[in-house]
């Protein structure tokens, strides 16, 4: 059957904004893939892994429209009219991101976008990169007596909104930066001059819960020079928990079995 990606029925469309989690296709919801199977058009970013792409349906047509590192494949508004069209052609459409939609993920602009227009939409949760990738790497986020509490923060957009460094470190939480690889310097930098102690343990994960994920373990002043060893995505942890994965994380021999064991 070749792909569909006009209107296939007289019925009203659908867009289901899909979080697919951080890679592993193991982690992508009952519900995610039960959605990703009806759908007619499958539009999805540059996150999206190529393991969970291999499970999109043949007979859905699926189309890049992400963006990496500033480069916009589509502007967002183009996108939010694109879902709205092709919905009201009466297709049903999985917009599918990496992690949750609604953490770092504009899935909250194109719902809005499409609650607007008056399309039934509906949005799937997804496990985000704090948790699947600190998981993998053997990091709990939170944990007795280590940190009260977890912070999921941006770096990006500072020149229009500065983050509150001071407060940031006051909190003695586990912080987690999202787009941090290009920032790692400034991060490092504002958490120290803020009051962060240099020798704070510190992860960088990239590629989390993929075949190829790499930990890069050091501390908040080594952070620099871990990021220029690590290519995107990849994800910071800032915080005493990072302590843990000495003990907890799995060794990679073992986490490839296992991961062999689950895709078998
Ligand atoms: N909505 C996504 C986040 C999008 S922002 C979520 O909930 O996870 C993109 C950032 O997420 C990347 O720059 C990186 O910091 C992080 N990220 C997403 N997937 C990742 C992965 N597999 N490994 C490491 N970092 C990841």
């Amino acid at each position: 059957m070749p792909p569909r990606h006009t209107a296939p029925t007289d019925q009203p469309g659908k867009v289901w904004i899909i979080g697919a989690g951080p890679g592993d296709p193991d982690l992508l919801t009952v519900r995610a893939l039960r959605a990703i199977e009806q759908a007619d058009l499958i539009l999805f970013d540059y996150l999206v892994s190529d393991e969970i792409r291999a499970l999109f349906p043949k007979q859905a047509a699926h189309f890049y429209v992400g963006k990496k590192q500033g480069q916009h494949s589509i502007a967002q508004a183009d996108l939010n009219a694109l879902l709205v069209r092709k919905a009201r052609q009466g297709l049903k459409v999985a917009r599918v991101k990496g992690g949750d939609a609604f953490v770092f993920g504009r899935g909250s602009e194109e719902l809005l976008a499409l609650r607007q227009a008056g399309i039934d939409a509906e949005v799937i949760p997804g496990i985000t990169a704090a948790s699947g990738c600190s998981t993998y790497a053997g990091i709990p986020l939170t944990h007795r007596g280590l940190a009260q509490g977890c912070t999921l923060v941006t770096a990006q957009g500072e020149s229009d909104q500065p983050l509150p460094w001071a407060a940031l470190v006051a909190l003695k939480h586990t912080l987690v930066f999202y787009m941090g690889l290009s920032r790692a310097e400034h991060i490092s930098r504002e958490l120290m001059s803020a009051g962060m102690a240099p020798n704070t343990p510190c992860a960088l994960i990239e590629n989390g819960t993929r075949q190829d994920q790499r930990l890069h373990l050091g501390t908040l002043a080594e952070l620099p020079q871990l990021a220029s060893q690590a290519q995107a995505p990849a994800l910071i942890l800032v915080g005493e928990v990072v302590s843990l994965a000495a003990q907890l994380n799995p060794p990679a021999e073992q986490f490839l079995a296992h991961c062999q064991r689950l895709s078998a």
